[in-house]
């Protein structure tokens, strides 16, 4: 495969890559295919065929007024919208509008397959190999996400069970479950979530590894700083980055309130095992199911960053300031602590400075 030379190859086009984006143009980088004389350049990829990152995919009942708050892409008001309407039908057409209006010249559908070191130069170039060809690039601002990487725990009987086993990567909407018996696992926002909706039509019944821990304290910007170093901690010592509700606890919110008020929100332990029509509770008793609906999260989409051997024993990547520390030609954006709309806002002026910065030294 050839590599077409190129300053900044980001890869993903969801909030995290087009901030990435949006600052490379400001500072002045231009697309790499209209090259313009002393100019450096830059490149967006991204694996999905229509703006929107993970919006477009995202379940029909995730509304605007239900969501946790979506910080505006930099420089861009998001469009005022029915807090009714689905965040899938409002978000991606505010990212087709934003990539018009700065110009950031997104190619799509491309998938990035590897990133590879070009050879053992520290300075060199970084290989990114895609479906639709090859980059050597200066830098390469990583921003893939998490939502192409459900998480599935795995359980003793989980092949046998005769119902159906989803993950809220795949739900839809609650009415395909009405009148049947859900098992919901979990114990993140989308957890709960789910289960004040399903219980509207079908049976529920809860289940969680660990006792959520309520808070009554309002999640406000204290307890928000004080979770995002928590995560920020956790890779930069290459742990895994978890989730802020791992950190945080489960906040009340309006519509947790409404399922406990109805009597819905009563969470069980784990179960033991799946079986043919239920679960298998660790006391022995069987609770019957019809579908078993796993909240269980999203891991980071980082398969392709693997030829760069970059993953602690631990499972995660050693990363500071966005930045990795065993690889600092690699950012990682949406990634751990910057993992919300504000987050990679930031986190993409921040890359971009950083490599703004390391440029003027270099041409000084
Ligand atoms: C259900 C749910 C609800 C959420 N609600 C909120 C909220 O209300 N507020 C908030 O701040 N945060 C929320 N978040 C967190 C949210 O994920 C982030 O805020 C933000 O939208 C993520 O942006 P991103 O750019 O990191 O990733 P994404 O939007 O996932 O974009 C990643 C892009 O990278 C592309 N990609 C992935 N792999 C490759 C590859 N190998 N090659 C090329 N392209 C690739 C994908 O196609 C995608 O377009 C929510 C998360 C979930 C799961």
């Amino acid at each position: 495969m050839e590599h077409t030379p190129v300053d900044v190859v980001v890869i993903g086009a969801g909030q995290a890559g087009l901030s990435a984006a949006y600052h490379l143009r400001r500072r002045g980088f231009v697309p790499v295919d209209r090259p313009e004389h002393g100019a450096e350049t830059f490149v967006v990829l991204d694996a999905n065929a229509a703006p929107g990152g993970a919006w477009q995919h995202r379940w029909a009942s995730l509304k605007m007024a239900t969501v946790n708050g979506i910080h505006e892409l930099p420089g861009y008001a998001v469009p005022s919208a029915d807090p009714r309407s689905a965040s899938r039908d409002v978000l991606p057409p505010y990212f087709r509008a934003y990539e018009d209006e700065f110009d950031l010249a997104v190619r799509r559908p491309v998938r990035v397959g590897a990133v590879r070191r070009a050879d053992d130069v520290p300075g060199g170039r970084l290989l990114v190999d895609s479906d639709a060809g090859g980059w050597a690039a200066r830098y390469v601002i990583n921003a893939t996400g998490t939502w192409t990487r459900p998480f599935w725990p795995h359980y003793p009987g989980q092949t046998r069970f005769r119902g159906r086993q989803l993950h809220v990567a795949d739900y839809v909407s609650a009415d395909e479950f009405a009148g049947r018996r859900v098992v919901i696992v979990g114990a993140g926002i989308s957890a709960v979530q789910l289960l004040d909706e399903i219980s509207h039509v079908a049976d529920t019944f809860w289940v969680t590894r660990r006792e959520p821990e309520w808070s009554d304290e309002a999640f406000d910007i204290p307890a928000r700083v004080a979770a995002i170093a928590g995560v920020e901690d956790r890779v930069r010592r290459g742990l895994p980055p978890g989730s802020v509700i791992s950190v945080t606890g489960m906040h009340w919110t309006p519509w947790a309130r409404a399922a406990q008020e109805r009597g819905v929100l009563v969470r069980h332990p784990m179960f033991a095992s799946i079986e043919e029509d239920g679960v298998r509770m660790p006391d022995g008793a069987f609770v019957e199911a019809d579908v078993i609906l796993w909240a269980t999260g999203f891991r980071p989409a980082i398969d392709h960053l693997a030829p760069l051997r970059l993953r602690t024993p631990e499972g995660g990547i050693r990363v500071a300031d966005g930045r990795a520390i065993d690889e600092p030609r690699l950012f990682l954006i949406g990634y751990g602590p910057s993992q919300s709309t504000v987050g990679a806002n930031r986190a993409g002026r921040a890359a971009v400075r950083a490599i703004v910065a390391e440029r003027a030294e270099v041409a000084a």
